[in-house]
């Protein structure tokens, strides 16, 4: 057990008002840290520290930060055993999808954004008798605060692009998930990152997270977090003018063809649907399959997802949801489910586990059949092993369908038939849709989601963009 702290203009700092949380491995129960429970007060401090730092953070040039992105990959990469067993531990998740995904993603989230800004053309627009040169400035400090997750994979993918542009950033990582934020605090103190350029604080949402927006000297937010968080973030930092990127809830749609290759299609949707228990916001929560196939797919499908081992993080398919509180929300959605007239054709039930795992927060993946397209359990977003099937006729019904929720984040098409694909995927209401795939990311594309899924892109040069402010200089000759 371990009480970790503050990393605030370089230094460790405890909470100034001495509180702490605890925080569970939520598959064991078992307490595995005390975390700061900071205030507005650490809050401000941390700001001072970052904005001490961050005018000749600023004035380097944009490779010397560049290369400060590599080491801290490096570092990354060589604590990545580490990174998957706390990522485990903090989470519930499979130790083997936190290496692969959590912690591999981590490192390259660094090293992808050197090399992005290393191979960036400057930006000039030649007219007769002038040239406009376009120079990017940071915006000053940035706030990052992230949810429990992808607890490293998402603060890198906003840490590496921030302080590359010259930004200072103080970071406000999930409560629920600290352990991997508290390492890459150490990692930055190790490498020698100058004091003041990363700073971490761990707190609550409304004590911290919000003192955090609310601060008028962080001139940029970056969240990710769900659709109502969002707003009330939305609402905070309007009034001061402040950048701001919601990356939000989603509620996804999986559309089956009736052509897909069902020997790929039904592990691709299973994916989809369950990844990280159901916990990423791009899960395909609703699976949409063509009626002409319904019959054969319905089952094929309940067969694999009962065949998916739950339980030993160590060593099985899926693990534990992040918290008893949140298996609770879940089940009530399984609750709800069935008294809006669905049929739970396998899961949702407390699986019986060995100890230590026997008080841990698991549940077996649900796969739920005749909802309504619009009832409630068909079109909220409950972040969790549970994915609604419902059969439709033909493709303008399949969009009438995905597109009958307030969310826009992602998709998936499953077809032999890549017109129709492409055709589907264009009328899908979303920022993003994969074609007979799921999640395969090249993080140049533009990540984010319309509708109540957020404002604003992440990925490659919109991240860039969105840390920075463009300056126009307009050159003549005198
Ligand atoms: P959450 O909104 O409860 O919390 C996210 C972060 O915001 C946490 O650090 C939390 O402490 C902080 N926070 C809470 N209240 C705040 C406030 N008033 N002011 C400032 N910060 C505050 O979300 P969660 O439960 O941690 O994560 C799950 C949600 O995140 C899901 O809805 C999921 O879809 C979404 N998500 C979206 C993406 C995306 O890229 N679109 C990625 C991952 C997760």
């Amino acid at each position: 057990m371990r009480r970790i702290a503050n990393l605030i203009a370089g230094k460790w700092t405890a909470p100034q008002d001495g509180k702490y949380f605890d925080d569970h491995n939520p598959a064991t129960g078992e307490k595995i840290a005390e975390i700061p429970s900071s205030t507005a007060a650490d809050i401000k401090t941390a700001v001072a520290g970052a904005q001490m730092a961050q005018p000749e953070w600023g004035a380097l040039p944009v490779e010397e930060r560049a290369v400060w992105l590599d080491s801290i990959a490096s570092a990354l990469e060589a604590r990545s055993d580490e990174i998957a067993e706390l990522e485990s531990r903090d989470t519930g998740k499979p130790v083997a999808l936190a290496r692969a995904v959590d912690a591999a993603r981590s490192a390259l989230n660094f090293r992808f954004f050197a090399e992005l800004v290393r191979e960036l053309p400057d930006e000039l627009y030649k007219m007769k008798d002038a040239l406009n040169v376009v120079v990017r400035k940071p915006v000053g400090v940035a706030g990052l605060i992230t949810p429990w997750n992808l607890p490293l994979y998402l603060l890198s993918w906003k840490v590496a692009p921030a302080i590359l542009m010259g930004n200072c950033v103080v970071c406000k990582p999930s409560r629920l998930t600290p352990l991997t934020a508290n390492l890459l605090a150490e990692v930055v103190t190790e490498a020698g990152l100058p004091p003041g350029v990363v700073n971490i604080v761990h707190g609550s949402g409304s004590k911290c997270g919000q003192a955090l927006v609310e601060h008028p000297a962080v001139g940029a937010i970056s969240f990710t977090g769900g659709t109502s968080t969002g707003r009330s973030v939305a609402a905070g930092a309007a009034p001061l003018f402040k950048k701001l990127s919601l990356e939000l809830g989603g509620k996804n749609a999986t559309i089956v063809c009736g052509d897909a290759d069902l020997e790929k299609t039904i592990p691709g949707a299973a994916r989809a649907a369950f990844m990280n228990q159901g916990q990423v916001c791009l899960c395909g929560s609703r699976l949409l399959v063509e009626r002409s196939i319904w019959d054969e797919f319905v089952p094929r499908f309940v067969a694999y997802v009962k065949a998916m081992s739950i339980g030993d993080p160590a060593s099985c398919d899926l693990g534990a949801l992040v918290s008893q509180e949140h298996r609770k929300k879940v089940e009530s959605y399984v609750v709800l489910a069935q008294e809006e007239g669905g049929t739970v054709l396998c899961g949702g039930e407390r699986p019986t586990l060995e100890p230590p795992f026997d008080s841990g927060a698991f549940l077996e993946p649900a796969v739920i059949e005749g909802l309504a397209p619009d009832s409630r359990s068909a079109t909220e977003e409950i972040f969790g092993p549970v994915v609604t099937l419902h059969p439709f006729e033909n493709d303008d019904e399949a969009l009438a369908i995905a597109n009958n929720t307030e969310y826009g984040l992602a998709g998936s098409v499953w077809t032999r038939d890549l017109e129709r694909g492409r055709r589907i995927a264009e009328g899908i209401d979303t920022g993003m849709v994969w074609v007979n795939c799921w999640l395969h990311r090249d993080l140049r594309v533009p990540f984010g989601g319309i509708k109540n899924s957020g404002v604003g892109r992440e990925g490659g040069r919109y991240s860039l963009e969105f840390f920075s402010e463009p300056t126009n200089i307009c050159l003549m000759e005198a």
